[in-house]
């Protein structure tokens, strides 16, 4: 599985199995819509996900 993040879009799967589009260079934190628990944080420019990458965009 494809890991980096210089993709501008990243599909992700919350563990409360909601599937999310968030973009690669977010300089905010990204939420998980539907529980709130945070799939992304920004460091320096590109995200870290925490979440299960499930396709890169
Ligand atoms: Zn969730």
């Amino acid at each position: 599985m494809e890991r980096k993040t210089k993709s501008k879009f990243l599909k992700v799967r919350c563990k409360c199995k909601n599937e999310q589009i968030i973009f690669g260079k977010s300089s905010s934190k990204v939420k998980c819509l539907v529980c709130g628990k945070t799939l992304a944080e920004s460091t320096g420019g590109k995200i870290k996900v925490k979440s299960r990458i499930l396709e890169v965009l």
